[in-house]
């Protein structure tokens, strides 16, 4: 049976009545590019790329960094290959960047802030993405953006880059797509003017959950109010799918949500566009996507936005599995 799910892993995430979304994998290191060509992802929705550079004494050169994002982007293309830039600190610590003295190192110098802080780590990053960036089809995304003013500090940074490049006679993608994490509640709220600045968004719903129901997500002692299916959780996902597709921009759901059977169909009922997972889950939740209809997802998604707690919600999505089998 789940050799069966496996070989099926090639056909495309479509509903039975013809809607069709984009499975993606999430990597950690270029070598998971085996496991992503072998479970059916069409191509890699988040390359966590600061596991490069962490356990290691020193930082990966621009040359380094370069030759892997080109290979990862020619192996996988025509697939796209959607690299984020750094996202280090609170659980994701280099040598170097891991003494900082902080209280709350996921409200800390994290991420982004880092980055910005570290002009010539971040902007090396940059040029070996775009150098990259011919290789295949690639695209970049910056995480935890918090607003307008980090995204456009960022895209400075990246500006800067190109023109360094231009001068050297480097060749790039001058069109490289670029998009936000939304993983924050500022990012949320403000998700209708971040739109119209960015190419894509891609939802982080491990840091988004904890951001915005205030649970340390390496915390066992709170885990059991880790809840995905929150209604704030719910309708800011639809809030922000919602922004993207006013402004004509698409989304991606990169977070453990998107693998979570529970979810999916009601993410589906959302529209989103993509959905990124480790790539061991993709056969299984491939094989929900094409035993379900599009009419089914917008019901649920209809009832469950009409529930006031995470229990009602609980209950109707399991009661609407157990239904169908
Ligand atoms: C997320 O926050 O949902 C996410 C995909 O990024 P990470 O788990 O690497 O923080
Ligand atoms: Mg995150």
């Amino acid at each position: 049976y789940q050799k069966a799910i496996v070989r099926n892993c090639h056909l495309p995430a479509e509903t039975i009545d013809g809607y069709r979304v984009q499975v993606q994998a999430n990597i950690e290191l270029f070598e998971e590019v085996a496991a992503v060509l072998d479970h059916g992802a069409e191509g890699v929705g988040l390359y966590r790329t600061e596991y490069s550079y962490m356990n290691r004494e020193i930082l990966p050169s621009e040359d380094e960094l370069f030759e892997e994002y080109r290979d990862l982007a020619s192996i996988l293309s025509p697939a796209k290959v959607v690299f984020r830039t750094l996202d280090l600190g609170a659980d994701k610590f280099i040598s170097g960047f891991g003494a900082i003295d902080e209280r709350n190192p996921a409200l800390g110098l994290r991420s982004i802030r880092l980055c910005l802080q570290h002009r010539d780590l971040f902007r090396s990053q940059i040029r070996a993405i775009l150098r990259a960036s011919l290789a295949g089809n690639t695209a970049m995304m910056y995480p935890m953006i918090s607003g307008l003013r980090e995204l456009r500090e960022a895209n400075r940074v990246l500006a800067e880059a190109k023109a360094q490049l231009r001068d050297e006679g480097i060749p790039f993608n001058e069109e490289l797509p670029v998009g936000i994490m939304v993983e924050l509640p500022s990012a949320v709220m403000t998700a209708e003017l971040l739109a119209k600045e960015v190419d894509f968004f891609s939802i982080g719903t491990n840091d988004l959950i904890q951001y915005s129901l205030g649970i340390d997500r390496t915390n066992k002692h709170v885990s059991y109010l880790y809840q995905p299916l929150h209604p704030a959780i719910l309708r800011s996902i639809k809030h922000v799918v919602d922004a993207a597709h006013q402004s004509g921009i698409e989304v991606s759901l990169c977070g453990e949500v998107a693998s979570d059977p529970f979810c999916v169909p009601i993410l589906m009922g959302m529209q989103i566009d993509s959905l990124s997972m480790n790539p061991q889950a993709i056969p299984g939740i491939k094989r929900i996507i094409r035993q379900t209809t599009m009419d089914e997802c917008k019901e649920l998604l209809r009832r469950v936005l009409e529930c006031r707690t995470v229990t009602k919600i609980n209950k109707l999505v399991m009661d609407s599995i157990f239904q169908r089998f």
